[in-house]
Parts: C-alpha cells; structure tokens; sequence
C-alpha cells in the first residue's frame, strides 16, 4: 500500500506528548483559510511512499520515540492507505517495548470521522478533528483554534492527554526544521507568529524567497 508523504520529522516536540515522530501527509481537499500547511494541499501522486517505508525511517528512529503525529494535509483524504499505515504503526510500536501514542489530526468533524472512519479511529490513542477556524485562533494545546478538540481515544490517550483538554496554548508552539534547502515550521503558530518570526528574521538580512502559510 502507498501513502503519500509530505515530510517525516524527529524529534516533534510541539505537537503531542515528549518526543515523536512526525508524518504529514501530502493532499488536502478541505482548504480551510489561513492554513499554514499549504504546500501540503495538492495531492500529488509524486508523493507516494510505500507504507513500509515510512515503518523503516521509524526503526531508525532513537530508540526514546515517545509517539507518532498524523498531520498534514488531510490523513483521512486516503482512508485506504491511513488504514494501512495505522495497522503497520501498531505493528512497530509493539516491539518497541515502550509506550508510543498515536495522535492524528483531521480537518474533518468528530461527529464525520466516527461516522465515515471508526475503524481508523479505534487504532488511534487521541485525535484533533475539525477545520482550522482563523477567527478562533488560537486554539487549545496542541490545536490551532477554539473549535477544535483534543480526543483522547483509549487509555493510553487519556493518561497523556486528559490533562491538555482544557489546557491553553503553551509558549512552545513551533520548531524549525530544514531539508537543506527549505527551512520548514513544525507546530502550530498562535495569530502573528510568523509574521513576527519573519520580521526577526528580516533584521538580520534573512528574507522569505516563498512561504507555504500566507495565499
Ligand atoms: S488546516 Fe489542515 S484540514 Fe485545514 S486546509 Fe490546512 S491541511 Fe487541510
């Protein structure tokens, strides 16, 4: 089975429990205003990794992986292939002889997604469904707005994440990574983030040649 794949990243330290691993997805046919993941939009079949890919990047991994992200893009835009992958995680996580939970995100409501996709739900210790609603920003820990949710989905995802239902934003919401070529946030940044970090970084003569977040 093939998914296609954005990026994979570790450590993510800003979106979910300790240290994870990222995924984002590549294609995303919700398009809520003011995304900042915009390059993750088309669904490009260019994209398409083999599951068992992104299952080798993982053994690889430090063996201190606290959990996986599922982002993007829209996971649930290849039901197919997230189901796959969802099963292959569980597979991996059993041999790492530590507690490693899945959180995914979703553009799509809770109310949809138990409807359309509860088998992807019951593999799955904790969601965040809903659009990213720019007048609600910001949003709840680990969320981008007020509308969203944080579900925690079994007991591993209550133990991690009963205590950031109600709990804000903390002040560590983004983390930069670069490929070499592009530098690339991870995180979800509050109204004005970026623009602030765009402006620092103009002072010190560093200039955006394009950004993924602003249409
Ligand atoms: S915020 Fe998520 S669901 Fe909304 S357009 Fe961006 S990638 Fe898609």
């Amino acid at each position: 089975m093939r998914i296609r794949v954005n990026r994979v990243h570790y450590p993510v330290v800003v979106l979910g429990y300790g240290r994870r691993a990222g995924l984002w997805v590549q294609g995303c046919g919700i398009g809520c205003a003011g995304c900042v993941a915009r390059d993750t939009w088309a669904a490009d079949p260019a994209t398409e990794v083999e599951v068992g890919a992104v299952v080798d990047w993982l053994r690889r991994l430090p063996s201190d992986v606290d959990g996986v992200t599922i982002s993007g893009g829209e996971p649930f835009d290849q039901p197919d292939a997230l189901l796959a992958l969802l099963r292959a995680l569980h597979a991996w996580r059993a041999g790492t002889g530590r507690p490693v939970d899945l959180l995914g995100y979703s553009g799509r409501s809770l109310t949809a997604l138990r409807a359309r996709f509860a088998p992807h739900l019951e593999l799955l210790d904790a969601v965040v469904p809903g659009p990213y609603v720019a007048a609600e920003a910001p949003g709840g820990m680990w969320r981008g707005s007020a509308n969203q949710d944080l579900v925690p989905l079994t007991a591993l995802g209550h133990e991690r994440y009963d205590a950031d239902v109600d709990r804000p934003a903390g002040p560590t919401r983004m983390q930069l990574g670069t490929d070499g070529e592009r530098v690339y946030h991870i995180g979800i940044p509050a109204p004005g983030d970026l623009e602030a970090l765009e402006a620092a970084l103009a002072r010190r003569g560093l200039v955006y040649g394009e950004v993924s977040w602003r249409s």
